[in-house]
């Protein structure tokens, strides 16, 4: 083992500076550097932000939180972190989630394996001596064995090219840029643009302080009462009496989470309409993700879903007075095909005199001028405009580097239609470059925290078998990739996930390849990933 501080100076080529460098300090690169050094490999990890938390430094913007429960969306890795921590509420503010990964990062002392303000520029394989060179913005040109890419699914911000918005005369930001000082609203006539899970989050917290908040609303969404509130201490003490117990049984659950699917239970249509519609109730009132659940075929039947669907557009109705605002609010695609958003007070804003929605479903946000947005040919005077605008999932973060596997070749080459992985794991001519969470693997369709830990704990696992067999290299076969991309379209294609454009298959990127891109079911994947190994890592080859 080396020092995990010191790189050697060596100048033999084919040394390494350490065995593994780590691009992203969230979730993933954390839990991965504690690994590699349990393991005792050397590793280096980079950071582009001042901090660590990834996800969760970042989008510091108001009303910030995680959708899965805090005792769920947490590691597991150690039982003395888990049984230690107390989490205040049921799903943990943004603040919070950040105070825990500073705890993680303190508590197993992994900061001095870190460099922060470094954005990783390059990862080049050296084919003749098996390594990887990675080049930094700062200068930085380390060689490593083994290169890990944990930078996330949702790291890269789309900001629409809006025409004029650099001759925009008030403030505007990106939720996920948000100032760490917070932004005071007091007194401005505010813009948001968006209304995903961002902008929903953002909307009912920015509408308590703005002197008048204008959302510019381009595809209306469907969003469920969050039924956040502080931790149920009695719920929260019998979790801990069997963490790991209630880890493991979740663990084989559809989404990682305590989110059950009864078998035995009936078909939506094999109940009356009122017993539907108070099951509904139930859901609405219990809050967080149990529409999924309602029934047996909630999730993948349009039927079924259409009259979920049906159920919260009448709810939207009832809540927002307006009539013609409560319309504009009420989604025309069906429930289960974007990713489902959770509130807290999102349609009761729209009732607050300070907020008007602007139906931009035609044209859009035509232009950006010195003194506000227009839209419908109409000029909104505002003093900031918020956009939450989303990201440029999945491959975003990976294309911006420069990586190349054997041959030179370049991943975003290699991917231009679209990413091509085995497992979301690996992909072929590029041996020892694993993706935490990378595409073609479940990531945001299951529980991120137990996706990464399952991810580091099967790197980790790898690396092991290599060192024992004396291997010096592992890369997916073209043969198990192929396979593996043709079962993510199809698995995609027995879901609803496909009925409406969203940006699981690309599709809020003007120019990005169409295609969906996480792998749907977790359970199966899972299977997938034990039996691989058991099979003496079929799909791989080593040298
Ligand atoms: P998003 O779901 O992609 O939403 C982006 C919004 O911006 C949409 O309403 C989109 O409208 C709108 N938009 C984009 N370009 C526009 C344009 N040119 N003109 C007008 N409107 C435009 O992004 P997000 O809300 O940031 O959420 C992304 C994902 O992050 C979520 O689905 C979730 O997985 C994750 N997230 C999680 C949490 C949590 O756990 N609590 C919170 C926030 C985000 P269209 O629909 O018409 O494209």
């Amino acid at each position: 083992m080396k020092d995990t501080n010191a790189p050697d100076s060596g100048n033999h080529s084919a040394r390494t500076d350490f065995d593994a460098v780590v691009v992203g300090a969230g979730f993933g690169g954390l839990y991965m550097v504690y690994k590699l050094r349990e393991l005792g490999y050397s590793a280096r990890l980079y950071e582009l932000g001042s901090d660590v938390g990834g996800t969760w430094y970042w989008n510091r913007y108001p009303g910030a939180r995680c959708d899965a429960p805090s005792l769920q969306y947490s590691y597991q890795f150690s039982e003395d972190l888990q049984q230690d921590w107390e989490w205040s509420e049921t799903y943990a503010s943004q603040a919070e989630i950040l105070r825990y990964l500073n705890h993680v990062t303190d508590r197993f002392e992994l900061r001095p394996m870190m460099r922060f303000d470094t954005t990783v520029t390059s990862a080049i394989y050296d084919e003749q001596h098996l390594i990887w060179t990675i080049g930094t913005d700062q200068g930085d040109r380390v060689r490593a064995r083994f290169c890990i890419m944990a930078t996330g699914c949702l790291s890269v911000r789309t900001t629409p090219n809006f025409p004029g918005l650099n001759d925009f005369g008030g403030e505007w930001y990106h939720t996920n840029a948000w100032p760490h000082e917070g932004v005071d609203f007091r007194g401005k006539i505010v813009g948001v643009v968006g209304t995903g899970s961002t902008g929903i989050q953002s909307i009912p917290v920015i509408a308590e302080t703005a002197a008048h908040l204008k959302v510019f609303q381009r595809t209306a969404q469907f969003s469920t009462p969050a039924r956040n509130g502080p931790m149920d201490k009695v719920y929260e003490a019998r979790i801990k009496a069997d963490y790991a117990g209630f880890r493991a049984r979740n663990y084989r659950q559809p989404v990682a989470m305590d989110i059950v699917i009864d078998r035995s239970a009936p078909k939506t249509f094999e109940v009356s309409e009122a017993e539907r519609m108070a099951t509904y109730e139930r859901c609405w009132e219990t809050g967080g993700l149990s529409f999924s659940t309602a029934y047996r075929d909630s999730s993948l039947s349009r039927a079924a879903n259409d009259d979920i669907s049906d159920f919260i557009r009448a709810k939207i109705g009832e809540i927002v007075v307006d009539a013609d605002t409560a319309r504009l609010l009420q989604p025309e695609h069906i429930y289960a095909c974007k990713r489902p958003c959770l509130d807290t007070n999102y349609f009761e804003t729209y009732n607050r005199p300070n907020v008007t929605l602007v139906d931009v479903s035609q044209t859009g946000v035509e232009a950006i001028t010195k003194s506000g947005i227009v839209a419908n040919g109409v000029e909104h005077e505002l003093d900031c405009i918020v956009f939450a605008t989303g990201f440029d999932a999945f491959t975003g973060s990976l294309n911006r580097i420069d990586i190349r596997g054997r041959n030179k070749l370049a991943l975003k080459d290699k991917w231009s239609a679209g990413p091509r992985t085995y497992l979301g794991l690996s992909s072929a001519a590029f041996p020892n470059l694993f993706t935490i969470t990378g595409p073609g693997s479940p990531s945001v369709l299951a529980n991120m925290v137990v996706g990464i830990e399952q991810h580091v704990n099967w790197i980790g696992e790898c690396l092991d078998y290599m060192r024992t067999r004396g291997y010096a290299t592992v890369e997916a076969t073209v043969q198990a990739e192929d396979d593996w991309v043709e079962q993510v379209r199809t698995a995609a294609d027995r879901t609803l996930f496909t009925a409406c454009d969203n940006w699981y298959m690309g599709a809020n990127v003007p120019g990005k390849p169409r295609g969906f891109v996480p792998y749907v079911d977790w359970p199966r994947y899972v299977k997938i990933c034990e039996a691989a190994v058991d099979d003496a890592y079929a799909g791989f080859d080593f040298t």
